[in-house]
């Protein structure tokens, strides 16, 4: 790293930590960026857009990001936290953002864009967190298999290779050659590995060291959760139980709380798929009439 773009990772790394002060969070927890965003002062609002782009800031008295809708779960919320990267970190004008990338840019072409990249890597998955998340299950990063880096990502919300080129390139965490023997892993080949053959297009994970009291999902993802898992409704339909936990397929969207035998729980939010519209909305049920 050049000192000019060590000035913008230590700026970013920084104003993520601003940035959790002023929403009242805690260094080094897992945040959910869409509540983060709510909590700041003026608050800045989220809308899922049915559009190719990845992600737009509009400055103004009543800031609006805008991320694409029809991207995965993780890279939603990773765009959104670029996108609120622009916000604190003062970038003029509106942005428009065509591709963020997996977390990587390069900051000779566009240093703002490595710094909002930088930002929502910080605020997302911070070291000391990543650090926790690591040693809680008895792994080490630097030899963590794909399917607990995988885990990992989930428990910080972000995606997999998100998660791999932050531990590579910001956290110094992996080698640049475990980051790319990492990175030629198929997401297809980790769902298998960890569901035990049973396919599945989309997959969320969350073990007993998932420590977010809620976790966003929607429609038709397949959700690995703790053994003894139980959902107090219906929204769950319980697939199968592996012997890593109990497999579940989110039906409709709603809140759903789970628990599990020995006081684990969390609160499952399910949105329609690829879900359009204000990011406070996204988690309430259909009413009659509305397309599933
Ligand atoms: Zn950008």
């Amino acid at each position: 790293m050049t000192v000019g773009n060590a000035d913008l990772a230590e700026e970013a790394l920084d104003k993520a930590a601003e940035v959790r002060e002023e929403a009242g969070l805690p260094f080094g927890t897992p945040v959910n960026v869409y509540e983060l965003c709510e909590k700041l002062s003026p608050q800045v609002r989220v809308r899922f857009a049915n559009y190719s782009m990845e992600g737009c800031y509009h400055r103004s008295d009543r800031p609006l990001i805008e991320v694409s809708a029809l991207r995965p779960l993780g890279r939603r919320a990773f765009n959104t936290a670029h996108e609120l990267g622009h916000h604190v970190l003062g970038h003029p004008g509106m942005r428009l953002d065509e591709q963020i990338g997996e977390g990587k840019s390069d900051p000779a072409t566009s240093p703002e864009e490595f710094a909002a990249n930088a930002f929502a890597g910080f605020l997302l998955m911070p070291k000391i967190g990543v650090r926790r998340a690591f040693t809680a299950r008895g792994w080490k990063a630097s030899v963590a298999r794909p399917e607990e880096v995988f885990a990992i990502s989930c428990h910080f919300g972000v995606g997999y290779l998100t998660l791999v080129n932050h531990l590579a390139f910001s956290l110094n965490e992996i080698t640049r050659e475990r980051a790319g023997a990492l990175s030629k892993v198929g997401l297809p080949v980790i769902r298998r590995s960890l569901l035990g053959g049973q396919g599945s297009d989309r997959l969320w994970v969350a073990d007993r060291h998932y420590s977010m009291p809620t976790l966003d999902t929607e429609v038709g993802t397949t959700l690995l959760l703790p053994i003894g898992s139980e959902p107090e409704f219906d929204h769950l339909r319980h697939d199968a139980d592996i012997p890593l936990g109990r497999v579940f397929t989110p039906t409709r969207p709603g809140l759903i709380r789970v628990e599990a035998a020995d006081g684990w729980a969390v609160v499952v939010r399910v949105a329609k798929f690829q879900y359009s519209g204000w990011s406070t909305n996204r988690h309430l049920e259909l009413e009659d009439g509305d397309d599933d």
